[in-house]
């Protein structure tokens, strides 16, 4: 049996290059070429809008291997995607990870894949930037919600911002581009917004605000989190230009360009906002289960097909059926009495 130590770039590349590769297209004929796996819901830090301190893991033996994850991965490839996002968790803390981006990839040199990049809290950044690049790795995305040490600690519990910003340099030293994603949180960063925006665009970085979404139980009241981006909008608009830019990732970030910074400021509003129409994603856990929809509970198991045969026609048809059953959108609603919307965290979907 192949161990997760066993994957490597001696898998045959995929066949379909840009010019042949089909793609997915869901009954609302958006063409599906974005995939995110979660390689791991566990993690080194705690956040407060993401987990409760003593969050309960998956047994490590429900999930997917590293070499199934790479099978899946590659499946979804064949199939018309593109770009691959790894995420959690924490990705950087799966042990051997480094493995499964090496064995992914063989996918760029193919020219099968545009993009595999990764969303990252950076604290292991300072240990593997160099090799995320070697290996094709052009982008990533690093989560600081504050640049004050005390807030970081606050925020994510167990983070040390020091050691973040290290693994932020250490990604620039590499060559790679930084995006800074910060969730918007009420009372806590909202008026430091400002600070780290020129921050970033100071050192040639995005940034990305988020909304807080309602997922999972995180044993506080969402309410007091909840910022909307057009509050934060509003304010920087006093003193900074936004100027409106069609820049588009398909994803629910609509950007602006600041015209004082030069820089590009990106808002995910899923609670403001509809932004479905032009979604080409789809999400995996790492224990194989495909959420065509962020904000729906309706799932595909992709692991028993996986595991069913050592071929991928059975994981590619289960695949294709999944995504006739995209949803049109979500449905978020932040309930001052409810809990949330979608049972499940974001560190088990990826963020
Ligand atoms: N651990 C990595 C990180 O923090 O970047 C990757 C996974 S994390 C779940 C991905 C992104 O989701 C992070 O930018 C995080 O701030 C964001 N996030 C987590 N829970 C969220 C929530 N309930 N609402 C909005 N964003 C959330
Ligand atoms: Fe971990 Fe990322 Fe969730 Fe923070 S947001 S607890 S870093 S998975």
């Amino acid at each position: 049996m192949l161990r997760d130590a066993d994957i490597g770039p001696g898998r045959p590349p995929v066949p379909n290059g840009p010019a042949t590769a089909p793609s997915l297209v869901d009954p609302f004929g958006r063409s599906i070429t974005y995939l995110r796996v979660s390689v791991t819901d566990r993690c080194d830090f705690r956040c407060v809008y993401c987990m409760s301190e003593d969050m309960a893991f998956l047994p490590k033996r429900d999930l997917l291997s590293l070499e199934e994850l790479d099978r899946l991965c590659s499946a979804f490839v064949t199939q018309g995607v593109r770009k691959l996002r790894i995420t959690g968790g924490e990705p950087l803390v799966r042990k051997n990870v480094m493995s499964l981006f090496r064995a992914l990839g063989r996918h760029l040199e193919t020219g099968a894949l545009e993009e595999l990049t990764l969303t990252t809290n950076g604290s292991q950044l300072g240990k593997y930037a160099a090799e995320l690049a070697d290996i094709g790795v052009r982008r990533v995305n690093v989560s600081i919600d504050t640049l004050d040490r005390d807030k970081f600690r606050a925020i994510t519990r167990w983070g040390d911002l020091d050691r973040v910003l290290e693994g932020v340099a250490a990604a620039e030293a590499a060559g790679l581009k930084i995006k800074i994603n910060a969730v918007a949180l009420k009372d806590v960063n909202e008026h430091e917004i400002e600070h780290l925006m020129t921050w970033c665009h100071g050192r040639g970085y995005d940034l990305t605000l988020i909304e807080t979404m309602p997922l999972g139980e995180i044993g506080d009241d969402r309410t007091d989190q909840y910022l909307p981006l057009n509050t934060v909008r509003a304010r920087l608009a006093e003193r900074f230009t936004l100027e409106e830019i069609p820049y588009r990732t398909g994803g629910p970030a609509r950007y602006v360009r600041v015209a004082e910074t030069g820089g590009r400021l990106g808002l995910i509003t899923p609670m403001t906002h509809n932004f479905c129409e032009s979604c080409n994603r789809v999400r995996v856990t790492c224990t194989g289960t495909l959420y065509m929809c962020l904000g729906q509970e309706d799932a595909a198991d992709l692991r028993a097909p996986l595991r069913a045969s050592e071929g991928d026609d059975l994981l590619n048809a289960a695949i294709t059926a999944a995504i006739a059953r995209k949803p049109k959108g979500h449905d978020f609603v932040i309930a001052r009495a409810g809990g949330p919307s979608v049972s499940r965290h974001m560190s088990v979907t990826g963020g």
